[in-house]
């Protein structure tokens, strides 16, 4: 099994996860098995419970893991389903350990992190690999950080027992007073680094402009590689264009050349999709409660770009944050997309911007939450005026409730209706002209469904609800007499890719397109 493991130095936010899932994309474009391991070194089980004030969004997978949002950019880039296996944590192994220690299974010994817990993550590693050509680790945090020490550790010892890479990603920071690029972070990281037992093979800079031979000769000398392995992460303008820029400096065949292979990189076809050049500009409003950090909506930024690729149609957001959102802020957009959320605040801001959206007949996109509040806002044109879903208030028009099975669980961690299921299309529905195809699978993650004691009056004028899954539950709803009005019990935006873009943010994006220039 071959390894190439992920370090990062510095700071953390350095764009470590799109550096490791370009280096698989370069690999997996040479016709290797390749795949991708995040480790978090945080004592949570999994990403599941976290803020995405704090972390960013929770991303989802087929399984029903749910992951840190790198496991999204994994997906994009490789177009790959990943299962819950590839996100190790903390927290999954001493979960593992202790319950291993509580059955007996370590026959009387003393447990300790050396070996028990470095034993337990190769295993995880193992587990996961054998399937693979290639196996790229990434280890999440900073070199240095107390919580990272026993994954190094482990990373340490599985070089001595498989073929490993190491590649450390550092930053290269200029001064504007000087404007020379400063290599001590770097020297310093790799030094940290170097105290774990690990020498990195590879160091791959993130800079502002592109690193200079003289800055390469620099980290080259101090940190133990040759001039050739430092390579130049600087910033382009969009991520998809890093696995060319890493390319064109050959870390693909620098990184076999260490396991005695030799292989040509492909990627012809990745460049000419996102070569794509736009002609129009459109503009979406994101109607969100977490919108003071991008990432996390950040896989529904990801699908609105893989469709530009295809459409040539560029997607201005409009980030709205919905409590602080004004009527006039929706003025002049050509699309209002309200995503997934949980609780009260802000609830009914977005639903007014729902209201917005469809009686001006502006194309609307309702994911999760957004689809269950576009319920709530139909039911009330109708006359259910207390129309409310009970994740809020009490109410006696319950047309959002609690899913049945949901009633007696008690704890938060992986509780959901979670993963993939499967969802039946109407045959004359827009969702299936844009799926093209009668049964589809998509991610979930709610506990909250569209009460099926309101259907009959929901759908009596107007509404209907054209996907359901094997169970009866309401999946999809649109309206008739509206240029594009959708909403997603699932979540689209977690299975769009560059090489696939989603179908419902196509749909969006060339409604958008016919709006404003009709
Ligand atoms: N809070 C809603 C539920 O639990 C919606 C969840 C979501 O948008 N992911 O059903």
């Amino acid at each position: 099994m071959r390894y190439i493991i992920v370090t990062g130095g510095v700071l953390s936010g350095l764009g470590k996860g799109v550096t490791t899932a370009s280096i698989a994309k370069i690999l997996q474009s040479m016709g290797y098995k390749v795949t991708v391991i995040k480790i978090d070194p945080y004592l949570n089980v999994d990403a599941g419970t976290m803020s995405p004030f704090e972390h960013g969004e929770v991303f989802v997978l087929d399984d029903g893991g749910e992951v840190d949002l790198d496991l999204g950019n994994y997906e994009r880039f490789l177009n790959v389903d990943l299962t819950r296996d590839h996100n190790i944590t903390t927290g999954k192994i001493y979960k593992k350990v202790i319950e291993k220690e509580r059955r007996g299974d370590y026959l009387g010994k003393t447990v300790q992190p050396i070996p028990h817990l470095t034993d337990e993550i190769k295993s995880e590693i193992r587990k996961v690999a054998e399937k693979y050509d290639f196996t790229v680790i990434e280890i999440g945090g900073t070199v240095g950080d107390i919580e990272s020490m026993p994954f190094l550790e482990a990373c340490r010892q599985l070089s001595w027992e498989e073929d490993v890479v190491f590649i450390h990603v550092t930053l290269v920071p200029s001064l504007d007073v000087v404007g020379e690029q400063k290599t001590k972070p770097t020297q310093h990281s790799v030094k940290k680094l170097m105290e774990t037992g690990i020498s990195p093979h590879i160091i791959v800079c993130r800079s502002k402009k592109e690193l200079l031979e003289k800055t390469k000769r620099k980290i080259a000398q101090f940190c133990n590689v040759s001039e050739d392995h430092v390579i130049s992460n600087h910033d382009v303008d969009d991520i998809y264009k890093v696995p060319l820029l890493l390319n064109e400096q050959r870390i693909g065949e620098k990184i076999i050349d260490k396991f005695g292979l030799r292989r040509k990189p492909n990627l012809e076809k990745w460049r000419s999709i996102i070569s794509r050049k736009c002609d129009k500009d459109v503009t979406l409003a994101l109607v969100g409660k977490y919108i003071d950090l991008h990432d996390s909506y950040i896989s529904i930024r990801e699908a609105l770009m893989h469709c530009s690729y295809y459409t040539g149609v560029n997607v201005k957001i409009r980030w709205l944050e919905s409590e602080r959102m004004k009527k006039e802020d929706l003025e002049g957009v050509d699309g209002i997309l309200v995503p997934g959320g949980f609780g009260i605040r802000g609830t009914e801001e977005k639903i007014s911007a729902i209201n917005y959206a469809r009686e001006k007949k502006i194309p609307f996109l309702g994911i999760c939450l957004g689809f269950q509040l576009a319920t709530i806002e139909y039911a009330r044109s109708i006359g259910l005026k207390n129309a409310n879903s009970t994740e809020f208030v009490d109410t006696d028009e319950p047309v959002i409730d609690l899913l049945p099975e949901q009633k007696k669980i008690k704890n938060m961690g992986g509780t959901m209706r979670l993963g993939a299921y499967k969802i039946i299309l109407d045959n004359q529905s827009t969702v299936y002209n844009l799926y093209g195809s009668k049964e589809i699978y998509e991610r979930h993650r709610h506990r909250y469904e569209v009460n099926p004691q309101y259907i009959d009056i929901l759908t009596r004028d107007g509404l209907k609800f054209t996907g359901r899954s094997e169970d009866g539950r309401m999946e999809v709803l649109e309206l008739e007499d509206h240029p594009f009005f959708l909403g997603t019990q699932y979540h689209p935006e977690f299975t769009s890719r560059v090489e696939r873009p989603s179908p419902v943010f196509m749909g969006l994006v060339k409604a958008m397109a016919r709006y404003s220039n009709p």
